[in-house]
């Protein structure tokens, strides 16, 4: 089976697997006092500073918690009933944690209307601005430090999902004048179930359960030791990214072969590991399905809710034409991606077009 779908889930590292398999087998409880909770405590700390490293700020708060539904959750409902402002192409773990967020539009290419957002900042006070670093179906970079300039000059504060941009580029925490920054460790090769909300300078610590007062009392619950030490090995090895820009160009090339084809997104600033290209008058399910049987593991771009395939609301707030939407197919690469994934790729894509041919 050929992995291409990275976006949704990486495959764990072989290394992060044996470092976790050694820790998993240890009672480790960093809040106790004994010589395991020591040793657990040396072990957050750690994987707190790798996860920092990730960050480029000089004083972040990592806050460790279950991963990015979490982080994005805690951030959003802490300005509850405050007005916030997010991207309409927002995963749903932002747009469903706080339903009343006002939506800012896109351009045809998925990149947020700066214009749109300054005109919104302008009409009402505004709390919280909150704008992806990358898109997880279409992987278009979000102007995000223009935006979080805006939201600061307004006096609101800025929330940036970094989830898909963590390992693909910069997350250039200080200089892009993020508040509140969310991330996930298995989209990283680390393991699930596992992420971090890191602050910055804004002096707010948003906080969403509560009881023990682990992780600076912002976020109780035991922690994760295993999976924190994974998910800080993970970090520390995103930092050195594979070079996926070649692998990208090849498979757009060719795929742009394909009479009708549309690459979204494809004159927007894109992160080389993800291309989302639909065929009109193809269904999405049924060509997942043929690269299903075929042997590659692609998906329909809305990650998260595939399974359930429902019109992807990303490509709806950049105006494509329904039979777009119906049509989209994502392919996301990552650490263990090889060339010869890519052709095997494209050697199915032309069985299913010449399949289709055949059909008319
Ligand atoms: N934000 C983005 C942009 C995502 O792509 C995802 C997962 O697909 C999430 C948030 C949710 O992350 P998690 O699985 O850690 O809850």
């Amino acid at each position: 089976m050929i992995y291409l779908d990275y976006n949704a889930t990486a495959p764990l590292r072989p290394e992060v697997a044996a470092l976790m398999r050694e820790l998993m087998s240890k009672p480790l409880n960093a809040s106790s006092v004994h010589g395991y909770g020591r040793e657990a405590r040396k072990i957050v700390e750690k994987a707190r500073s790798q996860v920092a490293a990730l960050s480029v700020h000089p004083e972040p708060t990592v806050i460790f918690n279950s991963g990015a539904t979490e982080g994005n959750n805690t951030v959003l409902k802490h300005f509850a009933g405050e007005r916030i402002l997010a991207s309409a192409i927002e995963h749903p773990a932002v747009l469903d944690a706080a339903p009343e967020t006002e939506r800012i539009p896109v351009t045809p290419d998925g990149v947020v209307d700066l214009n749109a957002l300054e005109e919104m900042l302008k009409s009402e006070r505004t709390a919280l601005v909150s704008i992806m670093m990358v898109n997880n179906e279409t992987g278009v970079i979000q102007p995000v430090k223009e935006a979080a300039a805006l939201a600061h000059k307004h006096g609101a504060l800025f929330h940036c999902d970094a989830v898909q941009a963590a390992g693909r580029i910069p997350l250039n925490m200080q200089e892009n004048g993020i508040d509140f920054l969310t991330l996930s460790a298995h989209k990283l090769g680390g393991p699930q179930g596992v992420g971090a909300l890191i602050i910055g300078f804004c002096g707010e610590t948003p906080a969403l359960l509560h009881g023990g007062g682990q992780e600076k009392k912002a976020r109780a619950g035991t922690e994760n030791v295993a999976g924190i030490a994974g998910f800080g090995l993970a970090a520390e090895m995103a930092a050195a990214p594979p070079d996926l820009n070649t692998l990208q160009t090849v498979l757009e090339e060719k795929l742009s072969e394909t009479d009708g084809l549309v690459i979204h997104g494809q004159n927007a600033p894109r992160v080389s590991n993800t291309t989302l290209f639909s065929l009109p008058g193809a269904r999405s399910e049924s060509l997942l399905m043929n690269f299903d049987l075929e042997g590659a593991a692609l998906s329909n771009g809305s990650a998260c809710t595939s399974g359930s395939v429902q019109p992807s609301h990303v490509l709806q707030a950049m105006n494509c034409l329904p039979a777009q939407t119906a049509s989209a197919i994502r392919i996301s690469t990552g650490w263990n991606t090889t060339r010869d994934d890519i052709d095997r790729v494209l050697e199915i894509w032309s069985k299913i077009t010449e399949r289709m041919k055949t059909k008319l």
